[in-house]
Parts: structure tokens; sequence; C-alpha cells
């Protein structure tokens, strides 16, 4: 049997990415081997260029695969191929690139270099493409949350971002293909679906009379499926409709993602951010309105070209005001091409880290203050595979509705099933719970 090895760097979306190209070796009867291996056939490397280091990773995962198995076919797709083909096929041993697009021809380039090994640039320009490329996923290794991609590419292009021109402009999943997908998930056994995208909340800005809001009653409709959530969207594609789902279907999740990236309007704007700070905080009030409980996490860039000590402190205010149950926090980092990285007045590197190390300690509280808000709540959890034993021994974990990661003791045979807790110890990270009762019924008879 043949044989394919992957390497993902980067971003949800990218594994996802790498799942349907799986999908792909599978259907032509591959099987998939660990990349340490040195016999695979084939080796995929899903490559990411949000920062510089990006780059500098995926040459360095590209030489390992070379160095390992010589005669395998090296293929490399994702962000970094597609802005940089040419730096990639300078590394000796590459055999196709392939970027963030055309993926449903990668297994007739395959064919083509099983018979001759020439190399192969298989990337074109992605700024023209509309469509959205349709790749099936009926089916995830480890997880019990099940991701469906809806969504492709970005038309904001923030001033420290990359990312529109290695994934092109906004395109949507068809609703028909998104809901036929959601039902496939679903009879695999899989209660929550996280709808995934680069610019996920942008759903529908390309399509005509249908929108995120609409995609989100048609996908409240599919039976079995019990929970729907957003892995990210913007505080101005929180629209009136959007807030009305929130009000009236009880599978939507009480958690948001809603990145921030700075708390300072002058930040914001350089950033090229659309919204003021005031605007993002009455966004989240209304939401809250209509979810009173509902987790608020964000990301956050630290040290912006021109963020000096007082935009940074109205940032921290702000964000603690706010009230966040979690925040992703990046020191800036320049990406070579973004109108940022040739801003003049770039912040030090120690002043950067000092500031990032300010709002960790901020997010950890506040982390914490949202879980003790749960304590004595009885929650539902759909356990995850407790492979790398972070729940500890005899123990068994996952996420609330709300983005509470909850550990309590219990048995492997419990993934996958929902199981109703109840929050006994608050955690910055995770906190302990009782098991109270098992929802459930086995997946095979939801198929
Ligand atoms: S919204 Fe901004 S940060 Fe996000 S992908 Fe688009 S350009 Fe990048």
């Amino acid at each position: 049997m043949p044989s394919v090895a992957f390497y993902t760097l980067g971003c949800k979306v990218n594994f996802y990415d790498t799942e349907a190209m799986w999908q792909l070796f599978k259907n032509e009867g591959y099987e998939q081997v660990d990349f340490e291996e040195k016999t695979a056939d084939v080796y995929v490397i899903n490559t990411c260029t949000v920062t510089n280091t990006g780059d500098k990773k995926s040459r360095q995962i590209i030489r390992r695969a070379v160095r390992r198995n010589p005669d395998a076919i090296i293929a490399v797709t994702g962000c970094y191929a597609q802005t940089s083909p040419a730096e990639i096929l300078d590394i000796e041993g590459v055999d196709l690139v392939v970027g963030t697009q055309d993926r449903e021809k990668l297994m007739d380039h395959i064919h083509t270099l099983q018979s001759e090994r020439q190399p192969i640039n298989a990337v074109r320009n992605i700024m023209k493409t509309r469509e959205f490329e349709e790749l099936d996923v009926p089916d995830f290794a480890n997880h019990t949350r099940a991701f469906l991609k809806i969504q492709e590419g970005c038309n904001n292009f923030c001033t420290f971002c990359i990312i529109p021109w290695s994934r092109g402009l906004s395109r949507s999943r068809a609703a028909s293909s998104v809901i036929a997908q959601a039902h496939q998930l679903v009879a695999a056994g899989y209660k929550e679906i996280v709808l995934t995208g680069i610019h996920t909340g942008g759903y529908g800005d390309d399509l005509e009379d249908y929108d995120l809001a609409d995609l989100l009653w048609d996908l409240d409709k599919v039976e079995g499926l019990e929970r729907i959530r957003i892995s990210s969207i913007e505080a101005s594609q929180i629209t009136d409709k959007v807030l009305d789902v929130l009000n009236r279907s009880s599978k939507m999740c009480r958690h948001f993602h809603i990145p921030l990236q700075a708390g300072d309007d002058t930040v914001l704007k350089r950033m090229r951010r659309k919204y003021t700070v005031a605007e993002y905080a009455e966004k989240i009030r209304r939401i809250r309105q209509s979810m009173p409980d509902v987790a608020i996490t964000t990301d956050v860039i630290v040290g912006f070209p021109g963020e000096t000590d007082e935009m940074f402190q109205n940032g921290y205010n702000m964000m603690k005001s706010i009230g966040f149950s979690e925040m992703h926090v990046f020191p800036y980092s320049k990406r070579t091409g973004t109108p940022a990285a040739r801003m003049e007045d770039q912040v030090d590197d120690e002043v950067k880290h000092a500031r990032v190390h300010q709002l960790i300690d901020l997010s950890e509280q506040m982390q914490l203050s949202y879980a003790e808000k749960f304590v004595g709540h009885v929650l539902d959890i759909i356990p995850e595979n407790n492979d790398k034993g972070v729940f500890g021994e005899g123990m068994i974990g996952g996420y609330s509705d709300n983005y509470l990661q909850i550990a309590f003791e219990g048995s492997e045979e419990l993934v996958g099933k929902l199981c109703r807790v109840k929050l006994v110890e608050p955690g910055a990270n995770t906190s302990k719970g009782q098991l109270v009762r098992v929802l459930e019924q086995e997946p095979s008879q939801l198929a």
C-alpha cells in the first residue's frame, strides 16, 4: 500500500486543509504514516507564512523531509507555498509546489511525478480566484469536535497581515454544500461543529440574499447536531440578524472569539482595523444582552509599531473592563511585504515582551474569574481523547458550550458523549468537575 505523511504548520484552516488533502490520498488507497517515518512514498508539508518565522520553520521542515527519504515525493502546499513558490523550488529535493488552491489536482501531479521526476510549480495567482474550493472532509482523526470550513480568504488587508495575499479574497462555500457536510458529520457521530474559515464571519459577503445568520438557521435545523460554534467573528459581523439567532437558537454555543488586536483607537487605525474601541465594547454589550453568560475570547497583538506606553495602558484598561474569558496574546512580529513591517517606529523586543507578560497575567486572572462564576453550575461537556494525559490519570475532560475546559473522573468510554458535569473547582486553564449523568446515545445509533 502506498503511504503519505503530513506535516502542518500554522492555523486551524491549514489543519483543515491537510485533512482535506488526506481524503484525496485515502481515496486512492494510500495509508497515512507518521511524519517521522523514513519510508513514506509522499511527504506533504502544508506551510504557513503568517510571520517571517513561519517561512523559516516551513523551510526547515521541508529540508527535514528531503533528508528523511530522498527517494520520496516532496510536495509543499499552503500559504508560504502560495506566496513564494520559487523560493521553495530552490530547496533541493522539492518535487511539487501547490499553493492554497487547485488541490483537487494534487493527485494528478503526484501521478505525473511518479512517471517523470521533473519539479512542478502548480501555483497560480490567487487574487483572481472568486470560487470557494470544495474539498470534502467527512471525518477527523482524534477530534470530538468536527471542523467545517465555510469560507476562504479575506478582503480586509490589515496592515500587519499577509493573509489576503496567500489566501486571496473572501469566498463563501455554497450553503447546500455546508449543510450536506454537516449532515455527513452528524451521521459520523459528531455533535459539535466548529465553523471555520480565514475570515469566518465574512461568510455570505459574496453571496446574494444569503448571509451568516441564514446559514446558522439552516444548520440549527440539522437533526442530531447539538452545538454550533463559530471559530472567529469580527465585532462588525455580529449583526442584528446574528444576534437574533443567538437569542433564539438553542444550538449556538455561548462562546465567541472576537479578535480585538488592540485596545487603543490610534493603534487600531494604524492596523487598519475597521472599528473603534467604543464600537467593539458596544457590540460586546449587545451580545451579553442576548446571551448573559457568554464567553468572549480574543486575540491581541502587543507592541504594534508606534504603540506607546500610554496606548498600551489604554488597551490594558479596556481589556480589563470588557472582562474576556481568555486572550491569546502575540508580540507583534514583522511580516515582510506588509505595510506595518515598513513602519518606522518599531517597538523594542524587550518592551514588547514585558507587555506580553502583563497581558498574559491579566488573561489568567480573567480566565479564573470567568470560571468562578460557574462553580456549582451543571454544564454539558463532550469529553475528548486523553491521549496526552492532559487531564491526569483516571480523568477525562472536554469543553462546555461556553468554552470552559473541565476535567472529571471518568473513563475513555465517555469520549464523544454528551455528559452533564458540575463544576466544583475553578481553574484558570482547566476546572475540575463531577459527572452528574451521561445524556447520551452511542454515535452509531445516530448514523
Ligand atoms: S481580518 Fe485582518 S488579520 Fe484577519 S485575515 Fe484579514 S487581513 Fe488578516
